[in-house]
């Protein structure tokens, strides 16, 4: 199959790089020029594990190419796929479709009957339809349009594309369903469920999978919350419930909140899908309400920690990127961290194994530092807010030794408070027993 694959980002380049290894003809397009140029000299614009020999070894067999002329890509492709942005609007939280409709357009001069157009880029029900009514409008007959919505996640994203839980395919027609399980059939030989939806559908099942998320990360969160005021451990209470298979054991990890680029948007965008449709979601309302609180209330975590101010005091930060094994910033629950903590009068000393390079563009007047025990020297609190995995065997008698105060902020319950207080750091962790002020 010849796919062109429009928007060369997270789920672009990943989507694409997997398609031309299942065999296909991939032509990955960005309106990025040195994303493009980069891609070309072999330099991958995003760190995501396995991606850069993935890619390295489909463009060697000619089977995977990358550029900025859109038209030269969709000429002779028999899928054009979208998967640019599709950010939350500026004020209402609305997803933001300009990118999505503005290629459509340029789709639009150049394409063929018989091609399907495919999106993948996380879209609003109803998308579908518009795109069908802007392509009409530009006179193009006769071509399929389909939602094939993108469930990986960063930091995995190659081993999710290619081992995914499910396919979900949204096409009204037989020739769309088709293709996409044409272009599938690699997985589907591996026996991944392949679900065949109507489009609007497939465009709904994505927020509710990612709204659903987030439902089960803040639940566990309050829950945390609860275990601080009644002493409890929420560790063992998310083992003891996701041990159960009605709830399962995944996305009960009691921490900062919620970020990244997906579920803090589609949570907003899913909720004016409600409005508009006049039916109101009020637990995914009250999520996203939770977290919002929650990311904005981690700087009091600090402050407890520190005798009630953090005013003078240096505090080293473990982890900026929203989680573990990408570089990815985007609304990562470090951001109103650092800043809250720049604003109440701390400095900031921050390591991140990979993220320096975005977290610059975001953080001013914080220091960077190279490693860990290079950010907790002469900190009077050590703050974990990624877990990386090279911050889980943590010397902590090192630690402890560079810290000027005691501080052990774990905001992912890395650690256990027995082995840093052993290492002697006082130990705060999110909903493990009653929280005691320093
Ligand atoms: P991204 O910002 O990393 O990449 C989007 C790319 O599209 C950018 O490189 C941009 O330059 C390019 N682009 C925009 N308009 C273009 C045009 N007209 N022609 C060519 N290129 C254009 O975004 P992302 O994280 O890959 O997300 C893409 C979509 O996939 C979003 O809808 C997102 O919600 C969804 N999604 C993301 C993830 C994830 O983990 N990042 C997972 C599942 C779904």
């Amino acid at each position: 199959m010849r796919i062109a694959m429009i928007g060369t980002g997270y789920v672009g380049l990943v989507s694409g790089a997997c398609f031309a290894d299942f065999g296909h003809r991939v032509c990955c397009v960005d309106k990025d020029e040195a994303k493009i140029e980069g891609l070309n000299a072999g330099r991958m614009p995003i760190w995501e594990p396995g991606l850069e020999a993935l890619v390295k070894s489909n463009v060697e067999r000619g089977r995977l190419t990358f550029t900025t002329d859109l038209a030269a890509a969709v000429e002779g492709a028999e899928a054009v796929f979208i998967a640019v942005g599709t950010p939350a609007r500026r004020g209402d939280g609305h997803a933001d479709l300009t990118y999505v409709f503005d290629a459509v357009r340029e789709v639009a001069k150049v394409i063929k009957p018989g091609t399907v157009v495919v999106t993948k880029s996380t879209v609003p029900v109803g998308t579908g339809d518009e795109i069908e009514r802007i392509l009409r409008e530009e006179g193009v007959a006769d071509v399929s349009v389909a939602s094939n919505p993108e469930f990986l996640r960063e930091g995995a994203a190659i081993a999710d594309f290619k081992h995914p839980d499910r396919i979900v395919v949204g096409a009204e027609d037989n020739h769309a369903q088709e293709v996409l399980k044409e272009i599938y059939r690699p997985l589907f030989l591996n026996r991944a469920p392949i679900l065949i939806t109507g489009r609007r559908t497939a465009e709904l099942t994505k927020y509710a999978a990612n709204a659903f998320l987030a439902v089960k990360i803040s639940f566990i969160n309050e829950i945390a919350d609860l275990c601080e005021a009644v002493d409890a451990d929420v560790q063992d209470v998310a083992r003891g419930i996701g041990l159960d298979n009605r709830i399962g054991a995944k996305f009960l990890h009691a921490g900062p909140g919620y970020g990244g680029s997906c579920f803090p948007k589609d949570t907003l965008a899913l909720l004016k899908t409600a409005d508009k449709a006049g039916v109101d979601q009020r637990i995914v309302r009250t999520t996203v309400s939770v977290n919002d609180d929650r990311k904005e209330g981690m700087v009091e975590r600090v402050e407890r920690a520190l005798g009630g101010s953090v005013s003078g005091k240096r505090v080293a930060v473990l982890g900026l990127a929203f989680k573990p094994n990408t570089d990815d910033m985007r609304e990562a629950p470090s951001i109103p961290l650092v800043t809250g903590l720049v604003a109440r009068g701390a400095s900031v000393s921050a390591f991140d194994p990979v993220a320096r390079e975005q977290a610059e563009k975001i953080f001013s007047g914080i220091e960077f530092a190279d490693d860990a025990y290079a950010a907790a020297d002469g900190a009077d609190a050590l703050v974990i807010v990624t877990e990386w995995d090279e911050f889980r065997a943590l010397d902590l008698e090192r630690i402890a030794s560079s810290l000027r105060g005691k501080a052990l902020v774990d905001l992912r319950n890395v650690y256990d408070r027995d082995e840093a207080e052993d290492a002697g750091l006082r130990y705060y962790g999110i909903g493990r027993g009653r929280i005691e002020a320093s």
